[in-house]
Order: structure tokens, then C-alpha cells, then sequence
């Protein structure tokens, strides 16, 4: 199961992005900015996490490593 994790550091757009540990993104903040959020079978899982635990925040995932791997086809399910 993949590891998330979530940047301390909100983006120029005031989000804090979900990232996958275990995709290697380019994106990830640098290790004393990333917060574990322990191990999830998906990105929205630990997301949910994220939301509950930081109610305030302005939470997505990261494009590269989080809706990116999603296909097209779970993506529609979604909706
Ligand atoms: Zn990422």
C-alpha cells in the first residue's frame, strides 16, 4: 500500500498538495516539509485523512503523483 504524504507548505495557490511517497514525484517538498500521512490504498483516502486532521486547510492532490495516476476510466467513476 502506498505511503502519502502532505506538504506543510501551501502552494502560491494557498493549497497544501497530497503526495505519493512511493511514486518517487519530482514534486515533493523537501523531507522536513512532508507530513506523514501513514499508508493508504488511495490518494483520496489519505486526503480524507488530511481534512479531518487539518479541517482549515486547503487540501488537493498533487498532479503528478496523485491524479495523474489515475485512468481515465476510474476518473469517470468518480463522477
Ligand atoms: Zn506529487
Amino acid at each position: 500500500m502506498p505511503i502519502f504524504i502532505m506538504n506543510a507548505h501551501q502552494q502560491s495557490n494557498g493549497i497544501h498538495e497530497i503526495h505519493n511517497l512511493t511514486t518517487r514525484c519530482p514534486l515533493l517538498p523537501r523531507p522536513e516539509n512532508q507530513i506523514d500521512l501513514g499508508h493508504h490504498p488511495s490518494w483520496q483516502d489519505a486526503m480524507a485523512l488530511a481534512r479531518r486532521l487539518w479541517p482549515r486547510h486547503r487540501i488537493n492532490g498533487c498532479y503528478y503523483c496523485t491524479k495523474n495516476a489515475v485512468s481515465e476510466e476510474s476518473n469517470r467513476s468518480l463522477h
